[in-house]
């Protein structure tokens, strides 16, 4: 091991994933000498394990399923899908597990990146054990912002080491379809794999613990994408936790609370995420190692002047495009204060990560799609605002009917009754994730219903859904 002398940097941040990347990109911009530390691949798990290589597996799943609605065009889709060729092209949009387009991107931006893992050594500073043992020490005279992620949570069972479980990594950047898959787990992870490697070749078991699917979200989320699933051949079993797993003979067998044995190629468990904070040195500034990183809606540590955490490792919203929102906020934050500018006084409001609680926008990319923003009823409930759903059937929209045949899908809006906005909004349907950014706008621009009537959907298109829903809510 080598050492070298400390480089002093404005702002530090540890993990490159899409979250670093904007906070440094920000800090930056506002003239702030910045560093990134990266462990492996600058771009993160969204861009190589999540959301791009799993999105690409899932489009031609959905794209197929849509065309099957289509007199005309089914018949020309009848055949299955070419798996290889769905995941060369998968292989294109994780950039063959290569960074060096991002790290161009970094260079760019004007950022150092520094690869290695980088850990917390006391008060604003960093050091960097890269692979060949050598430790550089970075300093940071205003942030050290932690954007380090999360991993696959695997839950603790008799077996599991022995099996060598998939999880979201293997998951999205598997060579072939398993012959058949056990995918453990009923959440967006687990409903999305079932949904691509069904439809890639694999003879999918989906083992659910709770009593439905996407059970965060409103119930008939669930039911409709469950009878989808069903309908395209996936064994789901509610209600069913494993107890053990084993692999005999180059066979999965897991053994269900009941009893119960089934067996597959392959078992994926999608149950949860872990902070990445376990290895970082959070012991040297007193904190708690393993921990999610609570933070104030300026994405700092309480108490702290200098230390952030943004995205998934604050735990707030597992997303993307939210990290990168309070990367915006975050960066922002930075650089006023290390200006000395009042942060009120920050155009776009670096000191308020309010989109965080309030209007969280997420598309599951299932058959059918799933668009929700905001809080559901229960949600909405359990938080004291008195509210009203209001549901409708996509069967009364046009869009919906020429979109494809026996289209089946529903909306519901939260309504709160005393300030006469939406609390939430929630889409099921083909092509009904495209919806999510009207509702997004609503909810989060808190726009009154009396105005959203003047907000014309075009004919004939999904978004006429959102006359159906008013035109429910003002006849009842
Ligand atoms: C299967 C799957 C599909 C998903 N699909 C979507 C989707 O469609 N849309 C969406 O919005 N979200 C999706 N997500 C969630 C999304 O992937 C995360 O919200 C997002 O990646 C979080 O970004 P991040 O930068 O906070 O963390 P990450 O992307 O996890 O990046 C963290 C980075 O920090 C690095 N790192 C960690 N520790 C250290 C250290 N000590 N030193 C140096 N570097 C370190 C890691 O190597 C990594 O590169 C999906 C997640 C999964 C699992």
């Amino acid at each position: 091991m080598t050492e070298t002398e400390a480089i002093a940097y404005d702002v530090v941040v540890l993990g490159a994933g899409p979250v670093g990347e904007n906070v440094a990109d920000r800090t930056r911009a506002a003239g702030l000498s910045t560093a990134v530390v990266e462990s492996e691949l600058v771009g993160g798990e969204c861009s190589y394990w999540a959301c791009m290589p799993s999105k690409a597996l899932l489009r031609p799943v959905i794209a197929q399923a849509d065309a099957r609605r289509l007199p005309g065009l089914a018949e020309a889709v009848r055949g299955p899908l070419d798996t290889p060729a769905v995941l060369a092209r998968r292989d294109g949009f994780a950039s063959h597990w290569k960074d060096d387009g991002q790290v161009s991107w970094l260079e760019g931006a004007g950022v150092d990146l520094y690869r290695g893992q980088g850990r917390l050594a006391g008060p604003r500073t960093v050091t960097v054990t890269a692979s060949d043992g050598t430790v550089t020490t970075l300093t940071a005279r205003h942030a050290v912002v932690v954007a380090t992620g999360t991993r696959a949570k695997l839950p603790e069972l008799p077996g599991l080491d022995e099996v060598e479980p998939w999880t979201s990594r293997e998951a999205t950047s598997a060579r072939q379809a398993p012959g058949s898959l056990i995918v453990v787990g009923g959440g967006v992870v687990g409903a999305e794999m079932a949904t691509a490697w069904q439809g890639l070749g694999s003879r999918v078991t989906l083992l659910v613990r709770g009593e439905r699917l996407l059970g965060r979200m409103e119930p008939f989320v669930g039911e409709l994408v469950a009878k989808s699933l069903t309908e395209a051949g996936v064994d789901i079993r509610t209600n069913t936790s494993v107890a053990s797993v084993a692999r005999e003979n180059g066979t999965v067998v897991a053994v269900t609370d009941d009893g119960e044995r089934i067996e597959a190629d392959e078992i994926l468990f999608a149950t949860g995420r872990a902070p990445q904070t376990d290895d970082i040195g959070l012991d040297t500034v007193d904190l708690e190692p393993g921990t999610w990183l609570e933070v104030d809606d300026t994405l700092r540590l309480p108490d702290s002047a200098w230390l952030y955490a943004v995205g998934d490792v604050n735990g707030r919203a597992l997303l993307t495009h939210q990290g990168k929102y309070q990367a915006r906020i975050a960066g922002a934050a930075v650089a006023a204060r290390a200006a000395g500018v009042p942060l009120q006084d920050e155009p776009w409001g670096a000191h308020a990560a309010t989109a965080d609680h309030y209007a969280v926008p997420q598309v599951v990319f299932t058959d059918p799609e799933v668009a929700a923003v905001g809080l559901s009823l229960a949600e909405a409930e359990d938080a004291g605002h008195r509210v009203r759903a209001v549901d409708v059937d996509f069967g009364s929209v046009a869009g919906a009917s020429l979109y494809g045949d026996d289209y089946t899908g529903r909306a519901r809006m939260v309504v709160d009754l005393e300030e006469d906005i939406l609390r939430g909004v929630t889409f099921v349907g083909p092509g009904a994730g495209e919806l999510v950014h009207s509702g997004t706008m609503a909810v989060a621009g808190r726009i009154p219903l009396d105005r959203l009537w003047h907000v014309v959907p075009p004919f004939p298109t999904l978004g006429e859904v959102w006359l159906r829903l008013l035109e429910a809510y003002r006849d009842n």
